[in-house]
């Protein structure tokens, strides 16, 4: 078996697994995401994109909550992978998902996580990439204002960045949604304030991918992820997709060499026959700050 060398697989593309050159891949998406996730696989893979349309995604959930997303992240975006699969009758599958919230360390910070989910039934395997960031525009206003609402949707990127009015509040299921220049805002709140019973409309970013340019930035980073992963082979059994699967903590502190929650080193797990390795990871430090350390900082 040919030696293991992970760089070359990074960067240079010799050790990338040839395995997907000229294989065909379902995506199925309604919002547009092949303008981002198709071209950063085809030159990556050497696979080609087939664009699965004609079924309604959303029965999957959505973001201005008409229908909720019952499952997780993963289990969404696998739903997907899997409906684009049956209705192509290809057995390689991609899909992406997303989603919006707090910045779960600063708490108020708006955050995006957008995860693309690669589903090979050949050879039995499920690849993620993601991206976890504060680069998003999410966000919302109550308003009765109009210089207040079109304030906002210039601090949100309008009219690059889609709006969705409502008359009463988040869920509120009269809704004009995409709207994407400011006749169409100016018409949305007269509307929504006439009928409005609170007399403040409620405005939000329109999440959806086409609607969202900072957004399609998210999703593409995670196929660029998905890409590195998939370019990286298991070095005992060879099928792609060797890559971060976990981390184990305990870095010593640097005062009292207690073990910290930090990491030590990071796991990489194959995702077909779980063969796993430890790697220190690239350039952290040999030692923890004794702010994270459970003695020195109880
Ligand atoms: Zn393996
Ligand atoms: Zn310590």
């Amino acid at each position: 078996m040919e030696p293991y060398v992970e760089g070359a697989a990074r960067a240079g593309g010799r050790g990338a697994p040839p395995v997907y050159a000229g294989r065909t891949v379902a995506l199925l998406t309604q919002h547009r995401k092949e303008l981002v996730i198709t071209p950063v696989l085809e030159a990556g893979l050497g696979c080609v994109v087939e664009l699965v349309t004609g079924f309604d995604t959303d029965r999957f959930g959505t973001f201005t909550r008409e229908i909720p997303r019952p499952g997780t992240l993963v289990e969404t975006a696998r739903k997907k992978a899997r409906q684009g699969m049956v209705l192509s009758g290809l057995p390689l599958g991609v899909a992406s998902e997303g989603a919006f919230g707090p910045d779960p360390v600063i708490g108020f910070m708006p955050w995006n996580v957008e995860l693309v989910i690669w589903v090979d039934d050949a050879l039995g395997l499920e690849v993620m990439g993601t991206v976890a960031n504060s680069r998003t525009n999410f966000d919302h206003l109550v308003t009765a204002d109009w210089d207040e609402l079109s304030a906002f949707a210039r601090k949100v990127g309008f009219p690059d960045h889609h709006l969705v009015v409502r008359p009463d509040g988040a869920d509120d299921p009269r809704v004009r949604k995409g709207l994407s220049d400011w006749e169409a805002l100016e018409g949305a709140f007269a509307w929504a304030l006439a009928q409005s019973a609170g007399g403040r409309v409620f405005v939000e970013t329109d999440m959806r991918a086409h609607a969202n340019p900072t957004r399609m930035t998210n999703i593409r980073a995670a196929a660029e992820d998905l890409v590195s992963k998939l370019r990286c082979p298991c070095p005992a059994c060879r099928a792609p997709g060797f890559a971060v699967a976990g981390r184990v903590p305990g870095r010593p502190c640097e005062l009292c060499g207690t073990p910290t929650p930090e990491p030590v080193a990071e796991v990489h797990r194959c995702p077909r026959c779980g063969h796993e390795q430890r790697a220190e990871p690239d350039g952290a430090p040999a030692r923890a700050p004794a702010a994270v350390c459970p003695f020195c900082n109880p």
